[in-house]
């Protein structure tokens, strides 16, 4: 086991800032995925973050080459065998996600940590899979990684305390603020934003106002960044729906029912920017 090497798995939007982070930090990091194709697309958005940040000057440009030169890619999750940490980002497939649990925790060495990027799936379910529940935990990264500061560190129930701190310890050396979660559905981020976004969309199929006024409201009165809709658009309808029915299913409460506008809209296939409709049409 190497202290220095990190394997990230799954090269989609968040495991290429995942591994963006690491590398810049001066990490080696494996990123995996299925293929080459998409594993040369995930390069290509890192290199032109990081552009984007040279031009900013938050950093230098001899850092973005020496990023670069850190991240080697693979299909094969097989040569995770020097890693201390395997950061797991593949799709929010619970099959999936067993799949690849299983894996990391044959070839990863036995004192390495296996953590999950997962939005909605349970830690502690996660770590059962495992033969090492101690060192499963979760790394909640927000979109986009390299610009959004925090991480949600979740416990899961057999999680160890020195698991945590080291894991608390290494988010603070990518330049991340860890909050520590206990692992219950939608952890505090998603608890707390999904029913917001919700319940907007809510006010928009009851007529109290129309998707600019409920918008401008929440950024005016609320000094949000952006209005939960527009928001939604970005995330995605259909995540948002997804975690809707994880919170309803997981925690039993009616108030967590998705709004039947949200269901309509991603039977539509309206599922925001990514399609160029939601609440908004975008060209
Ligand atoms: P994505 O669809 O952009 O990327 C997922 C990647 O996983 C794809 O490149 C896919 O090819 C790869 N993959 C699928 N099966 C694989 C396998 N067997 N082996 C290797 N790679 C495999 O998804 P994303 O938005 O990056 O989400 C990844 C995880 O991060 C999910 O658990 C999601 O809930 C979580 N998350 C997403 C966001 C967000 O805003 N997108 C925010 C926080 C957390």
């Amino acid at each position: 086991m190497d202290k220095n090497n990190v394997s990230v798995v799954g090269a989609g939007t968040m495991g290429n800032g995942i591994a963006h982070v690491f590398a810049l930090a001066g990490f080696d990091v494996k990123l995996f995925d299925i293929n080459e194709d998409i594993l040369n697309k995930a390069i290509g958005t890192i290199e032109k973050n990081l552009s984007r940040q040279v031009k900013k000057e938050i950093i230098k440009e001899e850092d973005k080459k020496s990023a670069l030169e850190r991240i080697k890619t693979s299909i094969d999750i097989g040569e995770s065998g020097d890693c201390f940490i395997a950061i797991e980002a593949v799709s929010e497939d619970f099959e999936i996600k067993t799949g690849i649990f299983k894996k990391l925790d044959e070839v990863c060495p036995k004192d390495a940590i296996i953590a999950s990027n997962t939005s909605s799936i349970s830690i502690t379910k996660l770590a059962s899979l495992t033969g090492r529940a101690d060192k499963v935990i979760g790394m909640h990264f927000m979109n986009p990684v390299p610009v959004m500061k925090l991480v949600e560190i979740i416990k899961g129930l057999a999680t160890s305390k020195e698991t945590f701190e080291e894991v608390m310890e290494l988010s603070k050396k990518l330049g991340k603020t860890p909050v520590p979660v206990n692992d219950y559905p939608g952890f505090i981020a998603n608890r707390i934003l999904m029913p917001m976004i919700n319940e907007a969309v809510y006010c928009l199929m009851e007529g109290v106002g129309e998707k600019e006024a409920i918008d401008e409201v929440m950024k005016l009165g609320m000094a949000h960044p952006m209005g939960p809709l527009t928001l939604a658009d970005l995330i995605g309808l259909d995540v948002c729906l997804a975690i809707m029915e994880v919170l309803h299913k997981e925690l039993g409460d009616s108030k967590y029912r998705p709004c039947p506008l949200l269901r309509k809209m991603v039977e539509a296939g309206y599922l925001g920017r990514k399609t160029g409709r939601g609440f908004y049409i975008y060209n």
